[in-house]
């Protein structure tokens, strides 16, 4: 991994992700991070800005420009945008970085002060960390892990609403790991705690990065093994088994949500 803060070449192809407030620049063009080399792209004097180096996409350096809310220096380039438009329309690799520019930005925002002993704490130039001189606390990009399962009981899967989803978007349950437990021991606890029943044969499906603002999705099918459909009313407003051929609005694709609604389907799908 290169040093974060190396500075980039002007004649150098790069990704520009520009983050304002936790939305990204996109290019009106191609509803995509601005592309280019610095000395041809309508870009400010990035001297004035923090410019992280973040990674390589497609064969080219990828560089985040925090920049201040309301900032119109960059409006030649495009509009900033909530990163879920990403999500839905671009590849996973774009939202991927995205995502990584989005939870990077906020995570240099909300540790420029120590949270130990209250100092200023400085940016250490070899790794992507914050340190404080004072106490030699260090500080590293918060990620935040939850667990999120389809579960089926014959062709039916279990989708439900959460209070802050709209009107009408069924979804699959998720939560957060807490402290000290297993994936297993999250999973047990959420299914029981959100829906009350229990579960089997859980299998791992896949992760996605989930910038709202710092989760990882880790991404389960499971079974239905016994006990009452019973939702949590402070979590949940609404929530059933749906059959697999008739389910209501869910989740974009794009989504791991949907990739996993998707897996389900295709088991149940060759079982007829
Ligand atoms: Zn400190």
């Amino acid at each position: 991994m290169s040093k974060p803060y190396q500075k980039p070449a002007a004649d150098e192809p790069a990704w520009w992700f520009i983050v304002s407030a936790g939305e990204l620049l996109l290019s009106p063009t191609d509803n995509r991070p601005p592309h280019g080399q610095l000395d041809q792209l309508p870009l400010p004097d990035l001297n004035d800005y923090k410019v992280v180096f973040i990674g390589e996409l497609r064969e080219r350096n990828c560089y985040l420009v925090m920049a201040d809310f309301g900032d119109a220096e960059f409006a030649a380039l495009g509009d900033f945008h909530s990163l879920r438009e990403v999500l839905v329309q671009q590849d996973d690799d774009m939202f991927a970085m995205a995502a990584r520019a989005k939870q990077i930005a906020d995570y240099l925002q909300t540790h420029r002060f120590c949270g130990r002993c209250g100092a200023r704490m400085q940016a250490v130039d070899w790794e992507l960390a914050m340190h404080c001189h004072s106490c030699q606390h260090r500080c590293y990009p918060r990620i935040s892990p939850c667990i999120i399962v389809a579960i089926r009981k014959g062709r039916k899967v279990l989708l439900a609403r959460g209070k802050r989803h709209p009107e009408g978007l069924f979804s699959v349950l998720a939560g957060f790991v807490e402290a000290g437990e297993t994936l297993e021991q999250t999973l047990a606890r959420e299914v029981m705690e959100e829906a009350g029943i229990e579960i089997k044969n859980h299998r791992y499906v896949a992760s996605q990065s989930w910038p709202f603002p710092h989760s990882l999705m880790i991404g389960y099918t499971a079974e239905w093994r016994s006990g009452e459909l019973r939702l949590d009313p402070f979590e949940l407003e609404q929530g059933d088994w749906f059959d697999i051929d008739q389910l209501p609005r869910i989740p974009l694709p794009g989504t791991i949500a949907y990739k996993l609604i998707m897996q389900l389907k295709a088991e149940i799908d060759q079982e007829k």
